[in-house]
Parts: structure tokens; C-alpha cells; sequence
């Protein structure tokens, strides 16, 4: 209701103006793309909806006479009606400018250096103005055109023109509280749809992960990619081999911990792309495999939306499984324990991922548990069970265990269930539980003895 008043406004707003799309991108050196403003009671976006700590950057930056505007996903998913994940601000103000206005502030980053303003828990983003590296002689760029370092400044209108995509360069002015829109991005809000900035094979090798961005925005917002980018896309996929194995960490969990992970998956497997992330993965995603995977999204979207947390290892863990069960299976054939077996299937799998993906160790390490803990949580030897109870791992493993299940592990419904009923009861009934099994397993034992032994 209220985005279709905003945009009754914005379009009877916008019908005698000219047109910026792509303007600039055509011939870079001419300037002629006057933006589109939309004035403050032409349309619905509200301050109060705004993060109260992004306001207050913007106010103090104006109070310093430094332009101040919120930009990015807060202005886009506002417009939408949805809630930002976080607050972006850009300014003509240097990031040491930034940071001698606020005490909270930290400075972050190499390839992009960026102020962050603290406040508790919460991070508002503070980018200066950039402007295109053409305009700093390619500096910063390598031969093949990826942007390794990202710190030339420049104007509102540069900036604008350097960011990804037309819906997330839409400018909110503190000074006049309108919006600023270069790149049409406002159409493209208004016809769901995820439009590069400039040309998109430049734009994809300046950054390959404008890739997974595109993916990641199309998932979130239910928009369509556009076509050429699209096809610019599908044409660069092996671009996305070159960028930083630590870089991609950080991706991943946005494309998949942020409510949209069954739908980036979906995407990701349609653009041939999950194999330049998972290669292991992709190459085991079997029947179960992938089931596996989409069974552990949509339990991933299902909690976020619940609000309950997600763990990263967890997630990477289960990215991974195909890629675990399908080599434990294979080492069977050998004369090891299950554990054993879990441990170097673990293991493989995690050190040929670490050539994709830089996984930090604090969660390589709990990946890892998770998986040999399969194997502990099958044995249940004697008074074993009780020990694993408080184990750390143990939640998230119990977890896996029924994921396991859920997905077609059938064989593991009486173990599941028995790790439920566990947990449930006392002490000494646990006790009991325990006591029970070890009696029928032995019985088992002496039953396959004398039926050994009757058939000798
Ligand atoms: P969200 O915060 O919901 O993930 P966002 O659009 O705010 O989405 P951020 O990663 O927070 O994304 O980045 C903020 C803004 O910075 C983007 O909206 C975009 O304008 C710009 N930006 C971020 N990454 C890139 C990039 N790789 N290339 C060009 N512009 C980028
Ligand atoms: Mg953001």
C-alpha cells in the first residue's frame, strides 16, 4: 500500500524528466547524466525507519559541512518495505575526516578502506566518495582489469556511477532528505530487476564477486537478473577462480545466512556457479547430496526467521557433507573405524576446500567435530552417550544427525530417535537407557556367535 503510493508519486514525479541509464556508461569521459531527485514529499521514505545510529552520522557529518547520504541497502530495502541488514553512508568527508569526528570509529580495509562507526553491536559503514580508477591512470588495477585497490576519491556523481547495480545506488540527502538517483535505479526497484552499472563484463572483471552479489540481490529480493548481465555472467564464470580465497569466506555466508539461502542455492546451481565455490560439493551432488544440502537450507531460512541463530560451521559443515559421505564411503572398503573414517574423509575434504575458500580455523575445527561426532553419536558404547551429552559439539552434531535422516538417511531413524528420548529423560533413566542397549548388544553378539557357529 504504502510502496504503491510512493510510487504513484515517484513516476508522476519523474515524467518530464530525461533519462540517465547508462549515459555515462557508454562513453565514460562525457558528464551529461543529471540525476534524478525526488524530492522530500515526493516520496515515503522515513527517518523513522532509519537505524537511530545511522542518523546520527548523517547529522554529524552535515554538522561538519561534509556531504552525507545514506546509500545501498538501507535506501533500497526501505523503499521495498523491507528491513535493512545494515546502514551504509557515503561522504565526501576522507575516512581520517570521518574518524576525527567520532571517537567509536575504526578504519578497516585495504583494497577498500572504509571508516566504521561503532555503536554497541551496531556498525554504520562510512565509504568516501570513489571515483573510477580511469581517472587515476588504472592505478590499483591489474592487467586483467580486477580492482585489487579501491581508494580513489571523487564526486557524488563518480561514486555513484562506480557502485554495482542501479538499485543500490540510490542516494538519501540528509541536508534536503531527498533521493538522488544517477542510474535509474528507481525504475529497476520498480521493475525488479538487477541491472549493472556500465558494462558488465568490465564491471564483472573489474569484480568477480559482483557475481555472487547478483545472485545474492536477485535471492533477497525476488528480482530478476537482467539479461545481458545474465549472459555476462554465464560467459566469466572462471573469473570468479581468481579472487581471494578469504574474500569468498565472507560471501558465502551473506548468500546463504541471511533468510534467502534455498533461493541463492537454486540460482547458484542454475548459473553453473556452485562448482567455482564447492567444487567437492558439486561433484557429489547425487540424489542425496543435494537433497541433503536443500533440506539444510531451508532449516537455515526457517530458523533466521525464527530468529534463532545460525553457526557458521555448521553451515559450512553441511555444505560439505556430500563431498564427506561420499568419501567415508568410499574408505569402508578399508579396515578403519567409523571414526577413523570421519576423521580422514574430514580432513581431505576440508584441506581441498581450503584451496576454494579460506575457512578460519575457529570453524575448520568445529566442522570437523561435527562430522566425526556422527560417528560417536553412531557407536553409543557402554556409558560413551553420557559423555557426549555435554559435549560442546554435541547440539549442533544431534542436529546434523537429524538432518541426516530427514534428507534419506532412513537406516538412522531408531539412533535419532533414541538421541531425542536421551535428552529428555533423567539421569537415571539415561543411565538406564545406556545400560539397556549395551545388554541388547550384547545379546546381539552371542545370537551372531551361536548362529556363526551352528552354520560351522
Ligand atoms: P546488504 O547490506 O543488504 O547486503 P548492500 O547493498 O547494502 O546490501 P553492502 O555490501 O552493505 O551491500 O554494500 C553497500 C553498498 O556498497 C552497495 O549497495 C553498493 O552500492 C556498494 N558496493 C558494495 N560492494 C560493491 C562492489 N563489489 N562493487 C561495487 N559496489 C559495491
Ligand atoms: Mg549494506
Amino acid at each position: 500500500m504504502k510502496f504503491t503510493a510512493f510510487w504513484q508519486r515517484v513516476t508522476r514525479n519523474r515524467k518530464n524528466r530525461k533519462t540517465a541509464r547508462n549515459s555515462r556508461s557508454t562513453d565514460r569521459g562525457v558528464i551529461d547524466s543529471a540525476p534524478n531527485i525526488i524530492h522530500r514529499n515526493e516520496h515515503v521514505l522515513s527517518r523513522k525507519e532509519m537505524s537511530e545510529h545511522a542518523l546520527k552520522v548523517l547529522y554529524r557529518l552535515k554538522k561538519a559541512r561534509y556531504e552525507s547520504y545514506l546509500v545501498g541497502g538501507g535506501v533500497r530495502d526501505l523503499l521495498l518495505g523491507l528491513h535493512p541488514k545494515d546502514f551504509d553512508v557515503a561522504t565526501n568527508a576522507t575516512p581520517e575526516q570521518v574518524r576525527k569526528l567520532f571517537g567509536n570509529c575504526r578504519l578497516i580495509g585495504r583494497r577498500f578502506r572504509l571508516a566504521h562507526v561503532h555503536f554497541g553491536r551496531e556498525i554504520i559503514e562510512v565509504a568516501t566518495f570513489r571515483a573510477s580508477h580511469d581517472q587515476a591512470g588504472g592505478e590499483g588495477v591489474t592487467k586483467d582489469g580486477m580492482i585489487v585497490r579501491d581508494n580513489v576519491y571523487g564526486t557524488l556523481e563518480d561514486d555513484a556511477w562506480r557502485r554495482d547495480f542501479t538499485v543500490n545506488a540510490l542516494y538519501y540527502n540528509i541536508y534536503d532528505f531527498s533521493i538522488v538517483d544517477y542510474t535509474d535505479g528507481l525504475k529497476d526497484i520498480e521493475s525488479k530487476t538487477i541491472r549493472i552499472i556500465g558494462d558488465a563484463k568490465e564491471r564483472l572483471q573489474e569484480d568477480p564477486v559482483r557475481m555472487l552479489r547478483a545472485i545474492r540481490f536477485a535471492a533477497k529480493l525476488n528480482f530478476k537478473i537482467e539479461a545481458s548481465l545474465s549472459t555476462s555472467i554465464k560467459a566469466n564464470i572462471n573469473l570468479l577462480d581468481g579472487v581471494p580465497v578469504a574474500r569468498l569466506f565472507e560471501e558465502v555466508l551473506k548468500l546463504f545466512l541471511h533468510g534467502h539461502a534455498v533461493a541463492s542455492y537454486e540460482l547458484l546451481k542454475e548459473y553453473d556457479l556452485l562448482k567455482h565455490l564447492f567444487l567437492q560439493t558439486a561433484e557429489h551432488l547425487d540424489e542425496y547430496g543435494d537433497r541433503f544440502v536443500t533440506q539444510a537450507l531451508i532449516n537455515t531460512d526457517l530458523r533466521i526467521q525464527q530468529k534463532k541463530p545460525i553457526a557458521p560451521a555448521f553451515l559450512y559443515a553441511a555444505l560439505l557433507w556430500p563431498a564427506v559421505k561420499h568419501y567415508a564411503d568410499e574408505l569402508k572398503q578399508e579396515d578403519l573405524s567409523l571414526l577413523q573414517i570421519y576423521q580422514i574423509a574430514g580432513q581431505t575434504v576440508l584441506e581441498k576446500q581450503l584451496l576454494q575458500i579460506l575457512i578460519p580455523k575457529r570453524f575448520g575445527i568445529p566442522m570437523r567435530e561435527i562430522w566425526t561426532m556422527q560417528a560417536r553419536l553412531a557407536s553409543r558404547k557402554g556409558k560413551r552417550p553420557l559423555k557426549l551429552l555435554p559435549h560442546p559439539r554435541f547440539r549442533a552434531s544431534y542436529d546434523f544427525l537429524l538432518l541426516r535422516e530427514q534428507s534419506g538417511e532412513t537406516q538412522l531413524k531408531e539412533l535419532c530417535q533414541w538421541w531425542t528420548d536421551i535428552q529428555e529423560v533423567s539421569e537415571e533413566e539415561q543411565l538406564a537407557m545406556c545400560k539397556k542397549l549395551s545388554s541388547m548388544s550384547k545379546n546381539k553378539g552371542k545370537r551372531k556367535k551361536r548362529s556363526k557357529k551352528l552354520v560351522e
